[in-house]
């Protein structure tokens, strides 16, 4: 019993550091060693972050800021206050972000639910961090530019940076993931017939909007998808290309135009068709089976 007390001490010395906002855990993110940092069976939330850091930097060759950090907090007041105070979020912003999100990526690093954390395993905790990163090197790559990319292709980007991550962490096959994503979206609630399409989930505040009224597999499941595509057509170094190309001083709306070979509009339209086609009957999922991508386009 005597052994509780330090628990008891350390969560009041938490409750203690929130009442001043202060985070309660501050990392320096690092992406410099000289070898991936190597995890043991359950890394702390530093260990994984330091790790899935440097294999973005160094596998997947994403960008970064020098100095982030990641910020955890005890609760939503905190985390909110945090977003204000140290990631210069404007108030209503930091309530919008801030309310429903486990984490939030900002110019400054990655702030954190410590709450959530602590009862999320591994791999959730693993992909939370990744599409959180992320979302940070995207801002990195359009740094001083004009405009942004439409947000499908932002958070289609955050997940599929997530999946390849948790690939190279061993944690779980690309293809799975991507097989979980499409029985998502085969599973919806929102039927496929009722999912927006890609043109309507451009701006930040109408994705969000979906993403209440519509669920996950609609909005994020769909935007993965889409970019998942478009890298299996086109290669990821085309998409990082256009998410670099918002950093010129430049018209948004040619940079499309100037990486990829088919107009904005058509590969949305071929993608609807696409995404329709995944209602089809499909042979039942196995392992290494042709079921593990989704249906080819021409059906
Ligand atoms: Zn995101």
């Amino acid at each position: 019993m005597s052994g509780r007390w330090p628990i008891v001490v350390a969560m009041l010395a938490a409750v203690a550091c929130s009442s001043v906002a202060a985070p309660y855990r501050e990392y320096g993110i690092r992406f410099d060693a000289p070898a991936p940092p190597s995890l043991d069976q359950s890394p702390s939330d530093g260990e994984l972050i330091d790790a899935i850091a440097w294999l973005m930097r160094h596998r997947l060759d994403l960008p970064f800021p020098a100095d982030i950090k990641a910020y955890v907090y005890v609760n939503e007041a905190t985390f909110v206050d945090g977003l204000i105070k140290i990631g210069g979020e404007k108030i209503d912003d930091a309530w919008d972000r801030g309310r429903f999100a486990s984490g939030v990526a900002t110019r400054v690093g990655l702030f954190l639910r410590g709450d959530y954390l602590a009862r999320t395993h591994l791999v959730g905790r693993a992909g939370l961090f990744a599409h959180e990163l992320a979302h940070v090197s995207q801002s990195k790559l359009r740094a001083g530019g004009r405009g942004r990319p439409a947000q499908w292709i932002l958070e289609g980007h955050a997940d599929w940076v997530k999946f390849k991550v948790l690939d190279l962490l061993g944690y779980r096959p690309y293809a799975e993931s991507r097989d979980t994503v499409v029985r998502a979206a085969l599973g919806s609630t929102t039927p496929i017939t009722f999912f927006p399409d890609l043109q309507a989930l451009a701006s930040s505040t109408a994705w969000t909007q979906s993403v209440n009224r519509l669920g996950s597999p609609a909005t994020y499941g769909q935007a993965f998808l889409a970019v998942d595509w478009l890298v299996e057509q086109y290669g990821s170094a085309k998409l990082m290309e256009f998410l670099g190309r918002f950093a010129l001083d430049a018209d948004p709306r040619v940079h499309w135009g100037t990486v990829f070979p088919i107009p904005y509009r058509q590969f949305g339209d071929n993608f609807r068709a696409r995404l329709n086609g995944l209602g089809r009957p499909t042979p039942p999922a196995g392992a290494g089976s042709p079921a593990a991508s989704p249906p080819s386009s021409s059906r």
